[in-house]
């Protein structure tokens, strides 16, 4: 089989995580992944299809994914086996600060004269700083990076060199690649202009078909595999926006730090009728539910009205989150589309104050009663988020948070009500760079204990997630929070259990859970104590099985997240099916050649 053009690689957050024992906490409690942070971003999906459409071949290889399934996994022997005329690895989420560039300084080794392309927001963010490492050839910035990656590949694939000399005709090829960072044959880091970034997102397309055609292909399942759970549970997610109008103070993802990192003056919307395809397509080989990413609401009602005619009779889960609280009959309508509706909303804090500090504009009577609209409409579950982690929230706050869910919970319990279910998680183990918060500490009462990429990459090094995290805040520092997390975890799991919410068996479990990772949490303090470092290095071998048995489900049981399916989640003769028809699809309508 032809090697592809390009081979995209996900890495596991730290490498080689299967040697070392490291307790990461309830990092990843709320999120489909293992806290090796094994799902690989949307950019990977959109990109692939991109570059596809216009002539050029991808694999998407998930190697945290492969590493977590096969305990054996020969992740350097795998990589010599692999070719490509490029390699492009993710530094999305600063969590891969480690395993991200441990994998380019093998895939280096391995393919020396193949270049390695970096590109995600913490890609971006860091780019001076990531260009300067010897296996980092190109970065390509910016919230979009499709059309600037097409650039690229082309002029890789006509033979162009990685490190150009300066006056040549390839320099000059290179200086005209928009949000590029590359470096010359004097080894001088080269930054092009951050220009590209689209107005929209008509010309993507989040199409899992791509997917399933290179699977095929490629003769392997496993290493498209978004998460590790996913054949099991296959969420899917759909993307109606990049960029934000909020501002919330540690979000990354925010309007002031895409105004920053991206040149992001506004969200750029999916056309609401192309947002109810891609979630239809989806539907054609899924049985899963699908997570609709942004608020439909973001950009304003006839935005969400478009989308809801346009999707309106689809009977599959689908998951819709609010950034904001809702008029009275949005839930109505939504009910009327989608009758198999959950909706999640993040109150971050029972506190008005606290909640509002941290950039979200509602208050708790206006949330209530947005709660009790969707009820009513007949939502199948409402999940509600609390963290720990904010400005101006102390230990006791918390404990708060936690009296406010019981009464919440009491309350609907009285009515016969169990579909609210509350989470409780910590902001870690990273604030985000070119949050407001990481970039004005002083003001949002934050202190960072770690500033560089290489600050990072080490912190993800230590032995637990309280040594990991990178900040902690005026009202409460790293010990406060870890002891605050635990305990809310421990206390909102018995309020679940008393109204019923989780079955007693899952809360004992959870139970078991906390006390022991609080205890470990306790024996890695003393051990980091330990002046000899042998003697410190043994010891944290010793706690490893332990370590590992405690590094799932923290504070509360993942499962909780999911919504009971009826049927196995993907539909293989289906999905047999579409990609024959595209196959065919494609003999008739060949691909625009490079
Ligand atoms: S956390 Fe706040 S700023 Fe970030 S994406 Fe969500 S709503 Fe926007």
């Amino acid at each position: 089989m032809a090697s592809p053009d390009l081979i995209l690689l996900h890495a596991p957050s730290v490498y080689d995580f299967r040697g070392k024992s490291i307790l990461y906490g309830p990092v990843s409690d709320l999120v489909p992944s293992t806290p090796v942070f094994e799902m690989y971003p949307i950019g990977f999906t959109t990109i692939a299809e991109y570059l596809e459409r216009h002539g050029l071949r991808v694999r998407i290889v998930n190697l945290a994914v492969r590493m977590l399934q096969d305990p054996n996994f020969d992740v350097e022997r795998y990589l010599a086996s692999l070719d490509a005329a490029a390699f492009g690895i993710d530094l999305h989420w600063l969590p891969h600060a480690h395993g991200a560039i441990e994998i380019a300084r093998l895939v280096k080794r391995l393919h020396p004269r193949r270049p390695i392309l970096f590109g995600g927001f913490s890609a971006t963010y860091f780019h001076e700083e990531l260009i300067q490492h010897p296996e980092a050839d190109f970065v390509v910035r910016g919230d979009s990076t499709e059309g600037p990656m097409l650039d690229l590949m082309r002029y890789i694939r006509s033979g162009g060199a990685a490190q150009p000399r300066v006056g040549s005709a390839e320099e000059r090829q290179l200086v005209r690649i928009p949000n590029l960072i590359w470096k010359d044959a004097e080894q001088n880091a080269r930054v092009n202009p951050l220009t590209y970034s689209p107005e929209n997102l008509d010309d993507i397309l989040l199409d899992y078909t791509y997917v399933l055609k290179a699977v095929v292909r490629y003769r392997d399942l496993t290493s498209f595999i978004p998460f590790r759970a996913w054949l099991k549970y296959p969420i899917t997610a759909a993307l109606s926006v990049r960029g934000c109008r909020y501002n919330c103070v540690t979000c990354g993802g925010s309007a002031c730090a895409y105004r920053a990192l991206h040149g992001r003056q506004r969200p750029a919307y999916r056309k609401p009728e192309d947002l109810a395809s891609d979630i239809r397509r989806v539907g054609q080989f899924s049985r899963g539910p699908i997570f609709v990413l942004g608020d439909i609401r973001q950009a304003g009602d006839g935005y969400a009205n478009r989308f809801l005619d346009a999707i309106s009779g689809y009977k599959k889960p689908i998951f819709i989150e609010l950034f904001d609280a809702t008029p009275p009959d949005f839930f109505r309508r939504v009910a009327r589309a989608l009758p198999n509706f959950t909706v999640e909303i993040s109150l971050e804090s029972h506190d008005d104050h606290i909640r509002q500090a941290f950039g979200r504009p509602y208050t708790n009577q206006a949330i209530e009663r947005t709660i009790d609209d969707a009820l009513e409409a007949g939502c199948q579950r409402l999940d509600l988020f609390f963290m720990t982690g904010l400005r101006e929230q102390t230990y006791e706050s918390v404990m708060g948070t936690v009296d406010y869910c019981e009464r919440l919970l009491a309350r609907y319990a009285a009515q016969g009500e169990s579909r609210v279910i509350p989470f409780i998680s910590p902001l870690a183990p990273f604030v985000d760079p070119g949050s407001r918060a990481f970039e004005d500490p002083n003001r949002y009462g934050y202190k960072f204990f770690r500033r560089t990429l290489e600050d990072h990459r080490q912190a993800l090094l230590e032995p637990s997630w309280k040594y990991v995290m990178n900040y902690e805040t005026q009202w409460m520092n790293r010990d406060q929070m870890v002891a605050a997390t635990y305990e809310a975890g421990r206390r909102m799991n018995q309020v679940k259990a008393k109204y019923g919410v989780i079955e007693p068996d899952v809360a004992a479990a959870t139970e078991k859970r906390i006390v022991r990772a609080v205890a470990l949490s306790a024996e890695i303090d003393r051990i980091v104590r330990i002046g000899d470092p042998a003697e410190r290095h043994a010891r944290l071998r010793e706690l490893k099985p332990q370590v590992d048995c405690a590094n799932l489900s923290t504070v509360c049981d993942k499962r909780e997240l999911e919504l009971p399916l009826q049927q196995s989640g993907v539909n293989l003769l289906r999905a047999g099916h579409i990609v024959a028809s595209e196959w065919w699809r494609g003999l008739v309508h060949a691909p625009e050649k490079t």
